[in-house]
């Protein structure tokens, strides 16, 4: 019998009323295990109404109280951690450590978000002209909306909404159709955190549900992570109706190895970074350009540790590497390996026919690293989103630096070395929004902000911490006079210190 879910609004479950299903897989045994309502235009309409009469109300209640919401919000998380780390794997098929992390990452910004009483304090100056004071606040915006990939389906709604309403904006949710239990479920943990109904909204929806959303007059924020053509669309689509957006996109990191790095731990670095997560990550490297004799020193290494990988399903303690998220995705990443094959590129470690006993319908591939890839080829420059790696050489560090700032995407980028000299060059002149010094995934922490460069993100601010809060709440500045006296007469010059 295979469930079906709902949406979640104004406080509780509603029945989908498009006729429209979307299908929810267990990516490890290729089974359907529940199907999600996909709204419509005109229920997405009816939750917006719902968003836009809590607002009035949401805004006006203290930051402290908001806060002290989110702090209840955050225990429940911690209560329910395996519960909601076992809807990650049922849903998205990753490891068990890799779901724990990420969970984390997104509790992280939750806690962040607890500190909103001081970080919607503005900025006082005290007699800007005789007796006059001037200060700025931060105000709520109204009604928020998000929109997520299936890639993190904790994480990336929880760089979201808890910042979204700790600041006093209601929100609506639209996760990847791919993954949405999990945000159904936070939506319940919210609002036995005490939540008042209508601030916190999830959607079933695909393309006609964000369509909505981004026309919708009373949204006025959209937050959207996933493809960049998609990120675009949604960019623009956004803008032209007169929202705020930011549009966080695809990515191919590099990850520079120079020939006095320390190897063993580069390639420590570059399993996790490559392979975590299947490569489904948005902050996974997929191309290490390797200089000079890095580039057969990381070879040696890396091959038979490849070849190691225990891939199997998310829910054995062993595994590394679980399957990809669906069997679409994962024949669109075969292609990619013989395209590259077909280009010229070496397969060195070929994952295709990986077999599981028991999980012969599940979507796996083993890793697969080509050498000798060149920035010509379409591996090299298509996101292709999987468990492959590219080597890239390069003759020296100024060949790799140009070609990891030819590349169009520009969201992380790292090096590994031991000369604090290139490093410091690196960090300098490279084009990417987050950086590593010998660190392979440079995600930042929930207090830092987190976003690209270039063809990864659209949008001024990032993501979560300070840019967060800019993003979702309006600037006010006041200036003020309390006249006693006489009165100065019109004045008809701007006005100036006086
Ligand atoms: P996707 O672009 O297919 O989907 C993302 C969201 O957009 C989903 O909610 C989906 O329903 C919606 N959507 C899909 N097609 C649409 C359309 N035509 N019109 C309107 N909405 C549409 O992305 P995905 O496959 O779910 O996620 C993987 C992608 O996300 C990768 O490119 C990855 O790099 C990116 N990603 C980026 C970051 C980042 O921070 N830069 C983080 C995570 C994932």
């Amino acid at each position: 019998m295979i469930k079906t879910l709902h949406h979640f609004v104004g406080g509780r479950q509603v029945t989908g009323e498009s006729g429209r299903f979307g299908d929810i897989f267990n990516p490890a045994t290729g089974e359907v295990r529940a199907r999600l309502p996909l709204a419509s235009a005109r229920e997405v309409a009816a939750v917006v109404d719902v968003a836009h009469a809590a607002f009035p109300a949401w805004a006006a209640t203290p930051p402290l109280t908001r806060a002290r919401i989110l702090f209840r919000f955050k225990a429940l998380l911690e209560a329910h951690a395996d519960e909601l780390i076992d809807l990650i794997i049922a849903d998205h098929g990753k490891v068990r450590g890799d779901a724990r992390g990420s969970l984390t990452r997104g509790i992280e910004v939750v806690e962040f978000a607890c500190g909103i009483p001081h970080l919607l304090k503005g900025e006082f100056s005290a007699q800007v002209s005789t007796e006059m004071d001037s200060w700025s606040l931060r105000q709520p915006l109204g009604v928020c909306a998000g929109i997520t990939p299936f890639n993190f389906p904790a994480m990336v709604p929880m760089w979201m909404f808890p910042v979204a309403i700790a600041c006093g904006n209601t929100f609506v949710l639209k996760p990847s159709e791919k993954v949405p239990s999990c945000s159904l479920r936070m939506a319940e943990l919210l609002r036995e955190a005490g939540l008042p109904d209508g601030v916190f909204n999830v959607i079933g929806g695909d393309a006609e549900a964000v369509d909505a959303l981004l026309t919708d007059d009373r949204v006025q924020a959209i937050s959207f992570v996933g493809s960049t053509p998609v990120a675009r669309h949604v960019y623009a689509t956004g803008c032209a109706h007169g929202k705020r957006v930011q549009a966080l996109a695809g990515a191919k990191n590099h990850m520079i190895v120079m020939p006095d790095a320390d190897m063993d731990q580069a390639v420590d670095a570059l399993m996790g970074a490559a392979y975590g997560s299947a490569g489904e990550r948005c902050m996974a490297v997929s191309v290490a350009v390797t200089v000079g004799a890095a580039g057969d020193a990381l070879r040696e290494r890396l091959v038979p540790r490849i070849r190691a990988l225990k891939v199997a399903p998310g829910t054995d303690p062993e595994a590394e590497m679980g399957p990809l998220i669906s069997a679409e995705h994962r024949d669109k990443v075969v292609g990619y390996v013989e395209m590259g094959i077909r280009e010229g590129a070496e397969l060195v470690v070929d994952g295709r026919g990986l077999s599981l006993q028991g999980y012969e319908g599940g979507f796996f591939l083993g890793g697969c690293l080509f050498d000798h890839v060149r920035p010509d080829m379409r591996i090299y420059r298509d996101e292709i989103f999987g468990p492959v790696l590219c080597i890239v050489r390069a003759d020296d560090f100024n060949e790799a630096m140009a070609i990891t700032n030819g590349h169009e995407f520009g969201n992380g980028a790292a090096i590994f070395t031991r000369d604090g000299d290139t490093a410091r060059t690196f960090c300098d002149r490279v084009a990417a929004g987050m950086v590593g010094i010998n660190v392979a995934i440079p995600v930042p922490m929930a207090f830092h902000s987190f976003g690209g460069w270039k063809a990864s993100r659209f949008g001024d601010l990032a993501i979560h911490g300070p840019d967060g809060v800019r993003f979702y709440s309006r600037l006010k500045t006041v200036t003020s006079r309390w006249p006693s006296g006489i009165a100065a007469g019109a004045q008809f010059v701007m006005p100036t210190l006086g």
